[in-house]
């Protein structure tokens, strides 16, 4: 399902919790003579009033308290949109909402691809004489995950070797940000590369699904950067591409690495590398071992 299908699924899915609940009215009415007279002169009253004719308001206020207490016991309630930032239009700002994004990637399978975990349920014992460097490191990231969007922080780089926590670190992240009912998507750097080559070698409209919900998502999660093949005019050009758009429009990315920062710059280059090590943006933490040292 791209953006657009997702629309269309939201503001169906409104219409028709509308019309069912304007069903039960219907039904309530037919049913419940005391609620069919009340909204029937509730209504006419209303008319009267919205054209500019003279009514007894006193009889007015009267009838809705006695509509409202005839809807509220028998749990007519007209249906409230599920989605509070643009109430089920799918749009905010003339752009998507993270609502459609998020239908959008759930829509596509496999999309999280790396094990969920929960901040809350981390065992820090096992980081040994670390525990309170590990406690620190995932405190940090639980906060800008909570707080997100109403912080600075947006481009987290956690590098270090293989089995010092990167991917559970991440898992975490990801829960957090989902338990916020935002779009997320994690994505091993392999699977990110592979949709960078689906994007550059695709040439119907569609190929945009490929890369746009890498850059529209609230939290895009890279695991193991680096450990995917360079394509030549692919892997670094659209990787630059999704970093720097997700920078600029405020958009949350974790990236774990086994590179330190050296490599990261000799392999992706100067611009890359930049907008990762955004002092005001970033938020880099480099495992040595199994010792934290912030990197910026
Ligand atoms: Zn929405």
């Amino acid at each position: 399902m791209n953006y657009s299908q997702a629309v269309r699924k939201i503001v169906s899915d409104y219409r028709r919790r509308i019309s069912e609940y304007e069903q039960a009215e219907l039904d309530l009415m037919e049913q419940n003579a005391e609620f069919k007279k009340c909204e029937l002169s509730l209504r006419e009253l209303k008319l009267k009033k919205a054209k500019g004719e003279k009514i007894n308001e006193r009889n007015l206020s009267e009838l809705e308290a006695q509509n409202k207490k005839i809807r509220k016991s028998t749990g007519l309630v007209p249906p409230a949109p599920n989605c509070k930032v643009c109430g089920d239009t799918g749009r905010v700002n003339g752009r998507f909402c993270d609502c459609a994004v998020k239908l959008s990637i759930a829509s596509q399978t496999g999309e999280i691809g790396i094990p969920l975990h929960k901040f809350e349920e981390v065992d820090y014992s096992v980081y040994g004489e670390k525990a309170d460097e590990y406690r620190k490191l995932f405190g940090n990231i639980a906060t800008i995950c909570s707080n997100y969007p109403n912080n600075k922080k947006r481009c987290l780089v956690i590098s270090g070797s293989t089995g010092n926590g990167k991917t559970y670190l991440a898992g975490c992240a990801v829960q957090k940000v989902l338990e916020r009912g935002m779009s997320v998507m994690a994505l091993t750097a392999f699977s990110a590369n592979n949709r960078f080559l689906k994007f550059h070698t695709s040439f119907d409209n569609d190929k945009y699904e490929y890369l746009d919900p890498m850059i529209d998502c609230a939290l895009l999660v890279i695991d193991d950067l680096g450990t995917e093949s360079i394509l030549k005019n692919v892997t670094i050009e659209y990787l630059y591409q999704v970093i720097n758009e997700r920078n600029t429009i405020g958009k949350l990315t974790l990236i774990t690495t086994n590179l330190g920062h050296n490599d990261i710059l000799t392999r992706y280059g100067e611009r890359i590398y930049s907008r990762l090590f955004d002092k005001s943006l970033s938020y880099a933490v480099a495992i040595k071992g199994k010792d934290i040292r912030s990197a910026l």
